[in-house]
């Protein structure tokens, strides 16, 4: 079957029909593989204004049941979603799994953490006065997602917004419209299940950039969760401040890997395969950077220049590929612009968008070397001193994922010590990409500041409230003021 044929088949099991003025096309082939409707924001807002009314007070192990249900939905369906990953992001196998099952762990985390949205006591310093903090739901929670992870994204926030007592509003990128349509279809199976939600509890608006823009600044979107380029972010984050609304934003990274004289290598050689040339190198973790001590540097790089020339690229499909092809032919441009005569255009598949991950060693840290190219590229620059390979770690404006190979006790902990990387991610011994959903996720600086999935990333999707209660027959003043009426 042609991967129009395969996503039309999954789905018409799912009950969407694939119809409307936004085009779909598989990088695969460059075909086109299935269309949706564009939506209408200020409906999107009102409904889910309306159902946020009812939902916050639902108990909140309550809410946790619907998105048990979800999980139960997403592994039901787990092979055929993750084929449709495959087929409209160009995601190898292993990966569309990966992303489905990464779905399915943040659900079972959000049931758990339904039953712990836990406050705090306070001891108050006036007699008989208690102080606690409660956390409440926030509001319609709106959740716009790029194309390279085009349905674990939403399932991060939609899950802990759900339990948090907040409707979902989802903007998915218009390049992976159908996955989204599949991912509402299991969502609407689970909301049957579960009886009585709320009418606009989670919905689905396709479109383009302006769509997203008119919902951006709905003032009743309460929390604005938005994953894409920092350019995407530089435009959303004001307009959501200048309505003083809440932005969670999760955008580009350059991702380092030191690797020195101490390290594993066998290790560090897969790592970087991994890191840097899966997904076609379009993860917002992706290995950009490699910072090598001389001492070792040449010995990797040989290394690493036979694993990147024999690396299987072409049909995801295949259980043998490694490498599919990138989202489109712009992103192939982009590739060139930086590669020049260096692009290894590989033929895959007639009419998609194949080309070999490219190694590129640069002397120093300028130019595009301080760019998110979106593509399998991977510069390497070699170091003398640990201090030098910290601080190129460190000097990029973005801030996502960082790793260090070393078997050295001291480098490790140096890097990720309050001097060490200064990335909201920081692994040893491990690449920078490949998150679980149990740690709260996101960068610092151009990447946005935003955490969600794990952790106490819940937190951003609800409003904290201070409460002090007196209980007793007098009205004493915090700091001990004084403010006595006349009997
Ligand atoms: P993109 O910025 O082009 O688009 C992302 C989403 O934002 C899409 O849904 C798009 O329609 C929407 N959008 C764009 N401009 C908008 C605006 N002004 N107002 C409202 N919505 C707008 O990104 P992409 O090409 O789909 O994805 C790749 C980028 O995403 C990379 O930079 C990657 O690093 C980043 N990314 C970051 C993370 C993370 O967690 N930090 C995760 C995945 C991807």
């Amino acid at each position: 079957m042609n991967p129009a044929e395969e996503a039309a088949s999954i789905l018409k099991d799912l009950g969407v029909l694939p119809e409307g003025d936004l085009a779909s096309f598989s990088p695969i082939d460059g075909s086109e593989i299935g269309r949706v409707r564009v939506g209408d924001a200020s409906a999107a807002a009102g409904r889910a204004q309306d159902a946020f009314l009812e939902w916050r007070i639902i108990p909140a192990p309550r809410r946790g049941e619907l998105v048990r249900l979800l999980g139960e939905e997403l592994r039901a369906a787990k092979q055929p979603l993750a084929r449709l990953v495959t087929l409209e992001s160009g995601k190898i196998v292993q990966e569309g799994l990966g992303e489905v099952q990464e779905m399915i762990d943040i659900c079972d985390f959000a049931v758990g953490l339904s039953r712990q949205l836990y406050g705090l006591t306070i001891a108050s310093e006036r007699p008989n006065h208690r102080m606690m903090e409660q956390w409440h739901s926030l509001g319609p929670v709106l959740v716009i997602s790029a194309f390279n992870f085009p349905v674990a994204v939403w399932a991060w926030n939609a899950a802990l917004a759900l339990v948090c007592g907040n409707p979902v509003v989802w903007k998915p990128s218009e390049k992976t419209p159908l996955t989204a349509e599949a991912v509402m279809a299991l969502m609407r199976r689970a909301l049957e299940r579960f009886g009585d939600a709320p009418e606009g509890l989670v919905q689905l608006v396709q479109g383009g950039r302006d769509i997203g823009e008119a919902l951006v600044d709905d003032p009743r979107m309460a929390l604005v969760s938005a994953t894409g380029s920092t350019a995407m972010g530089r435009a959303v984050g004001p307009r959501v401040a200048q309505r003083f609304g809440r932005a969670l934003l999760e955008l580009g990274g350059n991702n380092a890997m030191i690797v020195c004289p101490s390290a594993d290598l066998r290790l560090a050689e897969r790592a970087i395969l991994f890191s840097a040339a899966g997904t076609a190198g379009q993860r917002c973790t992706t290995l950009r950077r490699l910072i090598v001590h001389e001492s070792i540097a040449d010995r990797l790089v040989d290394r690493l220049r036979q694993l990147f020339a024999n690396v299987k690229i072409g049909d995801p499909r295949d259980p043998d590929t490694l490498v599919g092809p990138l989202i489109d032919e712009s992103a192939v441009r982009n590739m060139q612009r930086v590669l020049g005569e260096g692009l290894d255009r590989v033929e895959g598949i007639v009419g998609g968008f194949y080309a070999r991950p490219a190694l590129v060693e640069v002397d120093a840290q300028d130019g595009s070397v301080l760019q998110e190219t979106f593509a399998p590229i991977l510069y390497i620059l070699r170091y003398r001193d640990f201090d030098d390979a910290l601080a190129l770690n460190n000097s990029v404006v973005q801030g996502l994922s960082s790793a260090i190979f070393t078997n050295n006790l001291r480098e490790a902990e140096r890097f990720l010590s309050a001097a060490g990387s200064d990335c909201g991610i920081a692994n040893v011994n491990i690449g920078p990409s490949g998150a679980e959903i149990g740690g709260a996720f996101g960068g610092e600086k151009e990447t946005g500041g935003g955490r969600e999935s794990g952790s106490d990333s819940w937190r951003a999707y609800m409003r904290r409230q201070t409460n002090t209660v007196n209980y007793g027959t007098d009205l004493p003043l915090a700091q001990g003021i004084r403010f006595d009426v006349a009997p």
